[in-house]
């Protein structure tokens, strides 16, 4: 079913996707918002966020989120809580495929952000959700007074370690060089913190235990020495991966999967936007890319004028 064609579509929910919705439906532009199966984007898995201007006593990350969406309801913006399965930028209109839905835009917002890594072992992926985990904030409260495991020495590592010292007796963060990369104040928190411990430049080989993770196998990497430590929980957070799988061969992407923009917030594409994690591997903030959705809009907004699309 080809349904009328869109001024422009949002692809993602997240404070990129919601600020351009917000933007685009003040802007009467009357958007539609693909927002994924499992809408609102990595703040849906975090806990307080402290960080975002206008909380001065912080507020829960799905909160926000909620939040941003209903103000982008209340302008006209309209939400499809599903995937996209494929796109064609070939030729304007664009085309969005749904399942056996083709929804068309004179222009389109990419915003689908970023996902949590894994390291990758055979081991670990067995024993997702059973003790293995990339959210704290999903997983933590499983793990009252248990034993944890947190991978990673970047903010997203030791934030994970705070929030799980709310419910765990005890947490090591296992870190694969012994200088940390999560900013100073992170740091502090953690290297005073009473339940927090750390492995340096260590590796993990294997995660342990056949229905549930009960330990961890790692190397020491200066020393090449192996050691097995008990765990009850297996936290890995090493960083992100743009979802932007479904976007290869139709924008231009870096080698990472990361969009790689020619002029401010346009992609390869003339009339295809992007807007937060998806292409900004650095900042990765809700404040940066709630900034890129309204940086992406206004182009947006700009490109429809000058194209003449009523
Ligand atoms: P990150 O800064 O890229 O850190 C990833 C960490 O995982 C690094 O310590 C890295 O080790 C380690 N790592 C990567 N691949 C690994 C592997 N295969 N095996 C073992 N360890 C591995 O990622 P992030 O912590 O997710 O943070 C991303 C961005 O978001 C940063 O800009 C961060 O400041 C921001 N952030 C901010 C907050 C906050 O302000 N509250 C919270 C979360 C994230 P090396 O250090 O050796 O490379």
């Amino acid at each position: 079913m080809i349904a009328l064609i869109r001024k422009v579509i949002i692809i993602g929910s997240g404070p990129a996707g919601l600020t351009s919705a917000l933007y685009t439906a003040r802007g009467n532009l009357m958007p539609l918002v693909i927002s994924g199966f499992q809408w609102g984007g990595q703040l849906m898995l975090t806990s307080e966020v402290e960080n975002y201007p206008g909380f001065p006593e912080g507020i829960m990350g799905p909160d926000l989120m909620s939040l941003m969406r209903k103000q982008a309801e209340r302008f006209g913006a309209e939400f499809i809580d599903d995937n996209v399965t494929n796109v064609d930028f070939s030729s304007a209109p664009f085309k969005i495929t749904i399942g056996d839905d083709i929804h068309e835009a004179h222009c389109v917002i990419l915003a689908t952000g970023a996902n949590a890594m894994w390291l990758g072992l055979e081991s670990e992926q067995k024993l997702i959700g059973k003790g293995a985990s990339s959210c704290a904030t999903c997983d933590g409260a499983f793990f009252r007074n248990r034993e944890l495991v947190v991978i990673g020495g970047g903010d997203s590592a030791l934030e994970e370690a705070l929030f799980l010292t709310k419910f765990a007796s005890k947490v090591t963060v296992i870190h694969r060089r012994h200088e940390l990369r999560a900013s100073k104040i992170m740091q502090e928190r953690a290297l005073k913190h009473e339940k927090i411990s750390f492995l340096w430049d260590s590796e993990v080989l294997e995660v342990l235990g056949k229905d549930k993770v009960e330990g961890v196998r790692t190397r020491n990497l200066k020393t090449n020495e192996e050691s097995e430590m008990k765990t009850d929980g297996f936290f890995v957070a090493i960083g992100h991966k743009p979802n932007s799988e479904f976007l290869k061969g139709h924008v231009d992407l870096d080698e990472r999967g990361y969009i790689i923009r020619k002029n401010w917030t346009q992609t390869s594409v003339e009339g295809v936007f992007s807007a937060g994690d998806i292409h900004d591997y650095r900042y990765r903030q809700a404040v940066t890319a709630a900034a890129h959705g309204c940086e992406a809009a206004i182009d947006a907004e700009k490109y429809l004028e000058a194209k003449g699309v009523e």
